[in-house]
This record gives structure tokens, C-alpha cells and sequence, in this order.
């Protein structure tokens, strides 16, 4: 008789870890969901339907994949462990519309596999149970890829989940907040307690959907000098916003006088510390410094 259980019930579960001898390796961040109602929010949340393709990172041994090739027209997962690769073979057997890659997602040429491997261009999304110890690399990889990802549903720890989604003056906000929300709208969708997972993480965890938006939150001369300001506003966390420019880009004289200048006209005063600066007062003091950079050549 044709097993209908879902992949992640608990008892489903036990059985194919049993069945290929699998042990968990913390060191790959692999904690397993066993809920299937949990991994149907997710994919509600994501709405996903036969005209989006989706990437999955981590598939495991395929509970999130499995519910994703049922909603969407075509995913493609990305599994680091070649362990699971012969898993995914059997528990996924019965789909024509899910292709497994064996890579590390973070050394992978994101345009160039999803080219490669989905048979028709859609709409893309990003959802996926993501490995937490490289939480912040997998999201930078994908913000900064050219691909067009429509909307991203991860799920993370929720501390991370709260960074991300930070708002200005909050004790969570910081340069990562500043670099996800800059490309996408950042939301937190729902709490996933760590008891469903196996092995148990020490923490609960949060999926967050973030929506990309059409044009970045705001303008900016240089992206680069952007980024490389909201890092240094938030080196040293409680020193002033002064002190830490200074930390990052010099004591000398001429530095004092640009970034003099610069906070002078984009009316920010330097004694207010990073946290409390919104994307776009960090907009305009990065806009201030370009002007005074360029005109000091
Ligand atoms: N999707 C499954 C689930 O929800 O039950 C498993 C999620 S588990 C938190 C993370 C998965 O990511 C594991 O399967 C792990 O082997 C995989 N992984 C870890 N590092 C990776 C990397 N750099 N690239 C691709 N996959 C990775």
C-alpha cells in the first residue's frame, strides 16, 4: 500500500533516518522539522502556486521540498551534505518537478543554476529551513546575486529573525538590518518553537518574509560606501556616531573635516549614535560624504 504520510511527520521521519542509517551533523546546522502543519504555513505564507519556481536551500532529507513541489511549478534545492543525497533520491522519487543540487549554496553562481536547471523562467521565490550557523551569508548571497527573487520565506533563529526585521532606535537594529531592508520589505511572519525539531535546537526560531521592493528603500550615489558606512556607524555600539567614523576612517585632520562637512550637511548630529539613525539619514550622510570625497579630489 502507497505510504501518504508527509515526510515530516515524526514517525515518517524516524523511519527513513533509520532506514539510511543517517546521523545528524550539528556542524551543517541540520535540525529537522517534524510538523507538517508548520511546513504547510510556510509554504501558505510564501503563496506559492503553478507559476512560481522556488529554491529551497537545505533540503535535509526533503520535508519542505516535498510540500513546495505540490504548490509550485518547479524547485530546485540546494544540499551541501552528499549523505543526503541518495535520501532525497528515495523520499522524493515520486516528483518530476524537483532538481537536487549537490553544492554549497554559498559557493554557488545563483544565476547561472537556477539558468541551468529550471526548464521555464517564473516568478521566483526563496524558501527554505535554513542552516543557522550561516544564516547572514545565505541572505547577503542572495540579496547581492542578480537574480530577480520576488519574496524570500526563511525560517531562522528568531534572534536573527528580530535583527533583520529591526526598526530604527530598537536595541536589534543594526547594519544587518539596514542591508536586508534596503532590498526588501522585512517581515515577521510567525514563531516556530524549537520543540519541533529534531534534534532540538537551544532556541526558537521565526520565519520572515521579505518581499523585495522595486526600487531600493532609498537612493543612494554609492552602494558600496553605503554598506561600508552602516557597518562603521555600528562598530562600537555605544560610542557616539562620531567616535565610530572616526574609528573606521581615520583621526587625520582632512577626515575630521570631510566627515565634519558631510554631517554638517546632511544635518545629523554626530553626537547621536548609529542605532538611532534611520536608512535614510544613513542615506543622506553617505550621499554627504560622496559630494565632499569627490570635491576634496
Ligand atoms: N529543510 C530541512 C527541514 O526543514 O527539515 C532541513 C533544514 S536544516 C535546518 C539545514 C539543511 O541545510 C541541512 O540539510 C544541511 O545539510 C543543509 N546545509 C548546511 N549548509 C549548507 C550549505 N552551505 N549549502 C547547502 N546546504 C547546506
Amino acid at each position: 500500500m502507497k505510504d501518504t504520510r508527509d515526510i515530516a511527520t515524526p514517525s515518517k521521519t524516524k523511519e527513513i533516518l533509520a532506514k539510511h542509517g543517517f546521523t545528524f551533523k550539528k556542524s551543517l546546522g541540520q535540525n529537522f522539522l517534524t510538523e507538517p502543519n508548520i511546513l504547510r504555513k510556510i509554504v501558505e505564507t510564501a503563496e506559492i502556486d503553478q507559476d512560481t519556481n522556488v529554491i529551497e536551500v537545505g533540503p535535509g532529507i526533503g520535508a519542505l521540498t516535498e510540500q513546495l513541489a505540490q504548490h509550485a511549478a518547479e524547485v530546485l534545492a540546494f544540499e551541501i551534505d552528499d549523505r543526503l543525497i541518495p535520501v532525497l533520491q528515495d523520499t522524493l522519487q515520486d516528483y518530476s518537478n524537483i532538481e537536487i543540487v549537490h553544492q554549497d549554496v554559498l559557493k554557488a553562481d545563483l544565476k547561472k543554476t537556477v539558468a541551468q536547471h529550471f526548464k521555464q523562467e517564473r516568478p521566483l521565490k526563496v524558501v527554505a529551513n535554513l542552516p543557522y550557523y550561516i544564516t547572514t551569508p545565505i541572505m547577503m548571497h542572495f540579496l547581492e546575486s542578480d537574480l530577480p527573487v520576488a519574496e524570500m520565506v526563511v525560517m531562522m533563529q528568531k534572534e536573527v529573525a528580530d535583527r533583520i526585521s529591526a526598526k530604527p532606535g530598537t536595541k536589534a537594529y543594526g547594519s544587518l538590518s539596514i542591508a536586508v531592508q534596503y532590498f526588501m520589505e522585512a517581515k515577521l511572519a510567525f514563531i516556530v518553537p524549537k520543540t519541533v525539531f529534531v534534534p532540538q535546537p537551544n532556541v526558537d526560531s521565526a520565519i520572515l518574509k521579505l518581499t523585495r521592493r522595486e526600487v531600493p528603500a532609498v537612493t543612494v550615489s554609492n552602494e558600496k560606501e553605503f554598506f561600508k558606512l552602516t557597518r562603521a556607524a555600528f562598530q562600537l555600539r555605544r560610542k557616539t556616531l562620531w567616535n565610530n567614523l572616526l574609528h573606521s576612517y581615520g583621526k587625520d585632520e582632512a577626515t575630521r573635516q570631510w566627515l565634519n562637512d558631510s554631517l554638517k550637511e546632511a544635518e545629523i548630529d554626530p553626537k547621536r549614535r548609529g542605532e538611532t539613525l534611520s536608512l535614510e539619514e544613513f542615506a543622506r550622510l553617505s550621499n554627504a560624504m560622496e559630494n565632499y570625497r569627490v570635491a576634496g579630489e
